[in-house]
């Protein structure tokens, strides 16, 4: 990792000294080590979809992190787009865009929406305020810092591409450099990890902590704001990284959110009431 990388990721502030200062050396009084924080905790947060209950309750549910992630999708679906960004702007978020969120400001085409997520992007697009629209538009499509790439659906394909298992996932360890890539777009928590040329998939339980051991790694925290494994709890990872790949590790948690708040808000803007009723079942 270079320093510029480092700047450039903002959260990791190595902590530098000099070394060698000699007033006969015209480089000396620049000539710096970095000394990287050796562990890094991320919260790792995707589609969202205007889900503000879900992301208000992950947001007291994190312990202290030194970087929030967030893998799109953050609006569609739900009922407050522009609080769910306001939010995200608050925790400083390093996002992505989603299909979702491109379509919500006409930049994704949304043709390939089922009718229900059509109607509800079409509201969004009603509703999203300036601040909104300029946020999602400046999204990029990947994101990368020092060892974390971060994309929507695929490296392959960061918008459309689903991640539904090791088959995929096995071609899509060729298209990032990093040792680990966070993706999203499925709404189902679940590690593909590259093991000696095989790739093995790991669910993600609620609670479950597991050591990465070094290995390559295609990460999903799940749905905040819809979540389709059966579980209605909204779901996020936490990510822990550093300079000691051998030690990375993630867990995947659940929090409890009020499902009937957004559901209720929901219906009273009229959205799909089929799109409030999966939010009980997580499917
Ligand atoms: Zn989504």
């Amino acid at each position: 990792m270079s320093r510029a990388d480092v700047d450039r990721a903002g959260a990791v502030r190595p902590r530098t000294r000099s070394i060698g200062v000699d007033p006969d050396r015209p480089s000396a009084a620049t000539e710096r080590v970095s000394i990287l924080v050796i562990r890094m905790r991320i919260a790792v947060l995707s589609d969202i979809h205007a889900n503000l209950p879900a992301l208000e309750a992950v947001a007291s549910d994190l312990p202290q992190v030194d970087q929030v992630w967030v893998l799109g999708d953050i609006v569609g679906y739900g009922p407050q787009p522009n609080e769910v960004i306001a939010t995200l702007q608050a925790m400083g978020a390093r996002s992505v865009l989603g299909n979702h969120d491109g379509a919500a400001i006409g930049t994704v085409d949304a043709a390939q929406f089922n009718p229900d997520a059509r109607r509800a992007i079409e509201w969004t697009a009603g509703v999203v305020d300036a601040n909104t629209r300029s946020y999602i538009a400046a999204l990029p499509e990947v994101r990368r810092d020092g060892d974390v790439t971060a994309v929507h659906g695929s490296p392959r394909d960061p918008i459309w591409e689903y991640i539904t298992g090791p088959g995929i996932a096995a071609a899509n360890f060729d298209h990032f450099e990093t040792r680990l890539c966070l993706f999203g777009h499925t709404h189902v928590p679940v590690a593909f990890r590259a093991v000696d040329g095989q790739v093995e998939a790991t669910q993600g339980l609620p609670g479950d902590r597991i050591a990465l051991g070094g290995t390559r790694v295609l990460l999903n925290p799940g749905s905040v704001g819809q979540p389709r494994d059966g579980l209605p709890d909204a779901a996020y990872a936490l990510l822990e990284t550093g300079d000691g790949a051998p030690d990375d590790a993630v867990e995947f948690r659940r929090v409890r959110y009020d499902v009937d708040r957004t559901q209720r808000l929901m219906r009273d803007v009229g959205l799909p009431a089929r799109l409030a009723e999966r939010l009980s079942f997580g499917r």
